[in-house]
């Protein structure tokens, strides 16, 4: 074998260890990813000891790609999802998810609807028997250290059935990056008032997600200045609904919160070592 034969060889073996050197590390990061899945939500947390929560599956499978992005190939299990409520933009990526990861625990309402997404995650839960709690307010679940505090329903709602889906979402405030994340679905004016009325200051968090969208039905003033975010996230896409609202994002920039939208800056990511104050900005890819 000639020398540069072997130079390259040793070339390549140092550029692939390398490579696998920054491929591992780069996943031993605790992260918080609003993953861009078009007009929908899907939230990703995860560790970087590999402990992971799933909000929302957006859509459709988008998520699937997104998620190879923040976890690495051979993992194929989630610590927990949580279903926020049953509509198709916050459901339908999370059945095939069902099927291709071994998914440990799920936190849904139980609503009572009978769109066929939902229908079919029931039946696959169902064989799986994968455990399922009912999110009502006031209980705590821990993921590692992702510490996830359930504020809304304030009751529970298994087997209900409710005219206005929105206002059945589970609504969470996470404490993970040093930082409050308030996850409020796409729950509307009603939810943020028995909020308000419920906890009070204790509503305050470094991040909301926004609700709805962006919808001109959430985020009302009142309930930001009490949530008094450093930033707000809006989980949107292309859309025929007008998400999201330009009084919504008046509302936002009157207040100095900084925007991020998944339609506009792609995934949106949260670091531990990228403090929103500090940086004034999140990383986006
Ligand atoms: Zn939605």
């Amino acid at each position: 074998m000639s020398r540069i034969k072997i130079i390259i060889i040793v070339l390549a073996v140092i550029a692939a260890i390398v490579g696998a050197i920054f491929y591992v590390n780069y996943f031993q990061t605790d992260r918080a990813v609003f993953l861009n899945v078009g007009q929908g939500d899907s939230i990703f947390f995860r560790t970087g000891k590999g402990e992971t929560i799933l909000i929302d599956g957006g859509p459709d499978n988008t998520v699937q790609t997104q998620l190879g992005k923040f976890m690495p190939f051979w993992e194929r299990d989630l610590d927990l999802i949580i279903l926020t409520h049953p509509h198709s933009d916050h459901i339908t990526g999370l059945v095939e998810i069902l099927k291709r990861y071994t998914v440990k625990k799920i936190i849904m309402t139980g609503i009572s609807h009978t769109a066929p997404q939902y229908l079919e995650f029931l039946k696959i839960i169902k064989e799986q028997e994968i455990p399922v709690e009912i999110a009502v307010a006031g209980e705590i679940e821990e993921v590692g250290d992702i510490k996830i505090e359930i504020l809304y329903p304030l009751e529970n709602l298994a087997g209900k059935v409710s005219d206005d889906l929105n206002n059945t979402s589970v609504v969470a405030q996470i404490d993970f990056l040093n930082q409050k994340f308030l996850m409020m679905g796409d729950a509307g004016f009603d939810v943020e008032k028995e909020l308000i009325k419920k906890y009070g200051h204790n509503l305050q968090s470094d991040i909301l997600k926004v609700g709805h969208h962006g919808s001109r039905f959430s985020t009302d003033v009142k309930f930001l200045e009490i949530v008094s975010p450093q930033t707000a996230v809006i989980c949107v896409g292309e859309n025929s609904f007008g998400h999201p609202s330009p009084r919504t994002l008046n509302h936002l920039e009157r207040a100095k919160v900084i925007i991020k939208r998944t339609d506009l800056d792609g995934n949106v990511i949260v670091n531990r070592e990228e403090r929103i104050e500090k940086s004034n900005q999140l990383t986006n890819h």
